[in-house]
């Protein structure tokens, strides 16, 4: 019997995305933010204009700052028990740049759990890349891989899964993913022992 797919986001479900983030901005550029004042909206977390966000994200990148973010050490043990009975997939929406920092970031700190084949990029941020692209999600990327569930820790990539019928765990207790509510189809799961514990009752 085929196995139930499982997408998986990185950042801050297994990665400290928000803390590298907030932590390199504020050495950098200054800034006095804290991991409360992060969104994926960059723009609007600096308070510059689109041409100084692009030229930032662009040194951001350049810099390769995601390969030294701290990794979730709960999660290790948990992906491997999921692993017996789903398939794993990465999805993310990272830019295709840091694909090689991604696969060793990876390997380095969750050591045979994805192989290269199940690291997948949304490429929401890759081209075109202007303020409508806040407003994409990974919902195409979703139903081409065929994923029955998705962890991840934004809204609206969760309220798009469930739109189309499948379950999407909302990951963390984060300022950025608060709501009043959620759709019958969005679980919020705080930490990866949340994780387990709903895939174990299924
Ligand atoms: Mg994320």
């Amino acid at each position: 019997m085929k196995r139930a797919i499982i997408g998986i986001d990185i950042d801050d479900v297994l990665a400290a995305n928000a803390e590298g983030f907030i932590d390199f901005s504020n050495q950098q550029w200054g800034t006095k933010l804290t991991i409360n004042d992060y969104d994926e909206h960059w723009m609007e977390v600096w308070g510059v204009d689109l041409e100084e966000t692009l030229l930032r994200a662009q040194y951001y990148h350049d810099m390769e700052v995601p390969a030294a973010f701290r990794h979730d050490t709960m999660a290790d043990s948990v992906l491997r028990h999921l692993a017996k009975r789903y398939e794993l997939k990465i999805v993310t929406s990272r830019r295709r740049v840091l694909e090689k920092i991604t696969h060793d970031w990876l390997d380095k700190h969750y050591k045979g759990v994805f192989d290269k084949d199940s690291v997948h990029f949304a490429g929401i941020w890759d081209e075109n890349v202007d303020h409508r692209s806040i407003h994409k999600t990974k919902a195409d990327i979703v139903q081409s891989l065929g994923i029955d569930y998705l962890i991840d820790d934004q809204l609206k990539h969760c309220n798009a899964v469930a739109a189309q019928g499948k379950t999407a765990i909302l990951f963390g207790d984060y300022a950025w993913n608060q709501t009043s509510e959620l759709p019958g189809g969005v679980k919020r799961c705080n930490n990866w022992a949340a994780v387990r514990k709903f895939f174990d009752e299924r």
